[in-house]
């Protein structure tokens, strides 16, 4: 009996899950560890219906990876683990689809790190790390720009001298994984919606929306990085690129401080100054939380709207993530006097969030989304 385990490790965090291989990968066991690089980082595990949460002192992306491994001996119960699936945020244009990584494709993924400063360092980290611990295991990087190399070179593209473009200068889109879960999931339950216009509405503490078409990404909120597009727990979404010249020679600020304003100070949280955390500013009545939610909701409309324009009409809306999967509040300011794309929403559907919330033409479905899923099955076919 084998098993598969998947890192979606972050700056600070690893979340990993652990499947049982076969005909179709079952969940065993998920969990993470937060606060890597602090003095108490923890590690959780949901295993047979149980949460447990233990400290594990300070250590880094290895040793978390390690303290992964000693908890999920009782999970693996002498299974060897046969697989790993590594998310990793930047796949360049180089990849459209998971792939067996070894070390010539390592260092092509390495040479993407500028791409992708704050996130692919540590998702090497950790392929790093789970070589070491399972040197015979197959090691598989799902990416989360792969799903979006379908995109039109209209969409691709900046409006800047074509050197840039060359250059890697791109609108890669991110959230890939959850895209293509979702577009499967599309297909199981509808299997007639394949050629549909599609849009996705990805909300989670990081945001994004998508058009799809015929089961393919043709647009993408998200750009050359994970801050553009829809506002965020704390990113800003779609700027301006003027703010940026007028904070560099009116504020004196410099890349450092500009990255930390715009990653880690904007967003829902600079907005309301209460929260990044949607449910604390959905319970909150000072008027700074309703503008934040409001900007929110203002955006995502605009954004369906041309998403919608880019595949020609729309036939389907879906929500995940964890504001789409459960905030009937922002789902209902959403679709809102959207009767004129043809979207009326069922109230009573949407408040206990079913899986399809409108009665009118567009069908507006929420789906509970499963990055995990992608990055299992794409390692259990290899096996
Ligand atoms: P990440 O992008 O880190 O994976 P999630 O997809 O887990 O984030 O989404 C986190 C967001 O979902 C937070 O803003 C959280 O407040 C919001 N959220 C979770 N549950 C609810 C709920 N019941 N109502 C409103 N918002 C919720």
């Amino acid at each position: 009996m084998s098993a598969i385990l998947t890192l979606n490790a972050g700056s600070s965090s690893i979340k990993f899950s652990v499947y049982a291989s076969g005909a179709a990968p079952e969940e065993l066991a998920i969990g993470q560890v937060e606060s890597l690089g602090s003095d108490d980082a923890q590690l959780s595990l949901r295993w047979q219906g149980e949460k447990t949460a233990a400290g594990i002192g300070k250590t880094d992306h290895a040793g978390g990876v390690a303290a992964i491994l000693a908890a999920l001996e009782p999970v693996l119960d002498g299974r060897t683990v046969a697989g790993v699936g590594h998310r990793i945020v930047h796949g360049g244009t180089l990849f459209d689809a998971p792939v067996a990584l070894d070390s010539e494709i390592l260092s092509a993924l390495h040479r993407l790190i500028p791409l992708a400063p704050l996130h692919q360092p540590h998702n090497l980290a950790a392929v790093r790390a789970a070589i070491a611990a399972f040197p015979d295991a197959v090691q598989v990087g799902c990416f989360d720009t792969a799903f979006h190399r379908s995109h039109p070179w209209v969409d691709d593209t900046f409006a800047l001298p074509r050197e840039y473009f060359d250059k890697g200068i791109r609108r890669y889109g991110f959230h890939g994984l959850s895209y293509e879960y979702i577009s499967g999931e599309l297909d199981r339950v509808d299997p007639t919606d394949h050629h549909r216009k599609t849009v996705v509405a990805h909300l989670g503490n990081g945001a994004s929306m998508c058009a799809i078409q015929g089961g393919k990404s043709v647009a993408s909120t998200m750009g050359f990085t994970a801050l553009d597009g829809l506002p965020m727990g704390t990113r800003c979404g779609q700027l301006d690129p003027g703010v940026l010249l007028y904070m560099m020679a009116q504020e004196g600020m410099d890349h450092t401080r500009i990255r930390e304003l715009l990653y880690t100070r904007s967003g829902l949280l600079g907005l309301s100054g209460i929260s990044n955390d949607m449910r604390v500013l959905e319970a909150s009545d000072r008027r700074e939380a309703k503008q934040a939610i409001d900007y929110f909701v203002f955006r995502i409309r605009r954004e369906l709207g041309g998403l919608a324009a880019a595949i020609g009409g729309l036939d389907t809306l879906v929500f995940c993530g964890g504001i789409g999967e459960n905030s009937a509040r922002v789902r209902a300011q959403v679709c809102a006097d959207m009767d004129w794309i043809g979207i009326a929403l069922d109230p009573e559907a949407n408040r206990t969030s079913a899986d399809v919330i409108s009665t009118g033409r567009v069908k507006v479905r929420v789906i509970r989304t499963d990055e995990e899923l992608v990055i299992a099955r794409a390692v259990n076919m290899r096996l």
